[in-house]
């Protein structure tokens, strides 16, 4: 099957419109007509090579959401007509301990991505800037009625991204969590902690967006471009979910955790980050990462997300307009998410 896609032809450069090849739908297969795909910072970091070489060209995307056209033969899970989602992985071995678990994303022989990656069958991954695309039915969710589908889709990864390390860390009623960062991924993890139950704060570099944090569903909202802000809220948060990619001044950081306190790190930065240890052992306190979730869990966070009310903020764009919005991304300059709008896509 052949259809409309937008590609990097290269390393850095602008995408453009092209055709792309989608595989036969088999037994335990789903074809999907993608109706939204969201623009993640991860899209925009893979395409220009800054995580290294990659398969040319490249179709990003794994935001995706639409309705199903076709299911194969063995697939029990959805029929045509539903709506549906994917997100950052379209295959795992399935039998190794992770996978058994439910932890697919840390699969011990590599989870598939669902663009740049090597599939089962030894083509590249292609993601979901596109029509329609074909993916194996466990990796498949289920959208419920009750989101809105543009507004669903950088729940994929945004919303997965930080409902996984909320729930491990227990965030709810009674917990302080920080959130560093107010972007795609921060003004989701503000809203899924606040539904949480847990007093929230941002952590953010100005007040610029204060009245939005606080609308999203914080409590508090301190800028850390102010020194003062760390010596007023040493030892005082249970979780902290750092949403910024670039270095950050981990002790720093550190020190405003409580007792048995945990800093995760959901953002990747390039370089290596160093602490001090008498950081963690003055106050039993850990420090973290976490890449996205397994199946259920998406799945959890996707009903969470229906049962109260959430959706990310989003800017609806046409294709055309790509590259526009990843010179956007780049400065900062959306408020929260870039949505692809795929019927736009000829
Ligand atoms: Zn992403
Ligand atoms: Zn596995």
């Amino acid at each position: 099957m052949r259809v409309h896609a937008y590609a990097a032809p290269a390393a850095a450069e602008p995408l453009v419109p092209t055709v792309i090849e989608r595989r036969d739908v088999g037994p335990g297969d789903v074809l999907i007509e993608i109706k939204y795909a969201g623009v993640c910072h991860s899209d925009i970091h893979t395409v220009n090579g800054d995580w290294g070489p990659q398969p040319y060209p490249l179709v990003p995307g794994h935001e995706i959401v639409g309705v199903v056209t076709q299911v194969g033969a063995a697939v029990t899970r959805h029929r045509v007509g539903d709506r549906v989602g994917v997100g950052c992985m379209v295959g795992s071995c399935g039998r190794c301990a992770n996978c058994r678990n439910g932890d697919e994303q840390y699969c011990l022989e590599g989870m598939v991505p669902t663009y740049a990656g090597t599939d089962r069958d030894g083509t590249t991954t292609q993601g979901g800037y596109s029509t329609h695309v074909v993916v194996d039915a466990g990796f498949v969710l289920s959208v419920p009625e009750g989101i809105d589908l543009a507004a669903a889709a950088p729940l994929l990864c945004a919303g997965i991204t930080t409902y996984s390390p909320l729930r491990r860390w227990g965030a709810g009623p009674g917990k302080k969590v920080a959130v560093v960062g107010l972007g795609g991924l921060g003004h989701l993890a503000v809203k899924i902690a606040h539904a949480m139950g847990a007093e929230v704060t941002v952590l953010s570099q100005s007040l610029k967006k204060q009245e939005d944090g606080l609308r999203l569903g914080a409590d508090h909202y301190h800028a850390t471009g102010d020194p003062g802000t760390f010596a007023r809220l040493a030892g005082r948060f249970d979780l902290i979910v750092n949403t910024v990619s670039a270095g950050i001044d981990v002790d720093a950081y550190l020190g405003l955790l409580a007792l048995d306190g945990t800093l995760v790190n959901v953002g990747a930065p390039a370089e290596p980050l160093s602490l001090n240890v008498f950081s963690l052992i003055g106050a039993r306190r850990s420090y973290a990462g976490s890449m996205i979730g397994g199946i259920a869990e998406t799945q959890e966070m996707l009903d969470f997300c229906a049962a109260h009310g959430i959706g990310a903020d989003i800017e609806l764009i046409p294709a055309d307009r790509i590259n526009e919005a990843y010179g956007r991304v780049l400065a900062s300059d959306v408020r929260y998410r870039f949505v692809i709008d795929t019927a736009t896509l000829g």
